[in-house]
């Protein structure tokens, strides 16, 4: 098993049920629940990124 590119792992919240767990963000976006296939039974991906390894400052909208 090898890691291709930079992955970094991230805090995910479904937007559908509420569901939190951690995912690892690819370098195009897409997120891959850790520990599980999905992070929830929601169709669809719903997920929203809560909080990264890298220091952000708040994403404040
Ligand atoms: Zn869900």
């Amino acid at each position: 098993m090898s890691v291709d590119g930079e992955n970094e792992r991230a805090a995910a919240r479904c937007t559908r049920c509420g569901e939190i767990g951690i995912v690892l963000v690819g370098p195009d976006g897409t997120f891959e629940p850790i520990g599980q296939p999905e992070l929830c039974s929601c169709d669809g991906r719903t997920l929203r990124i809560l909080e990264r390894t890298l220091d952000d400052p708040d994403d404040g909208s």
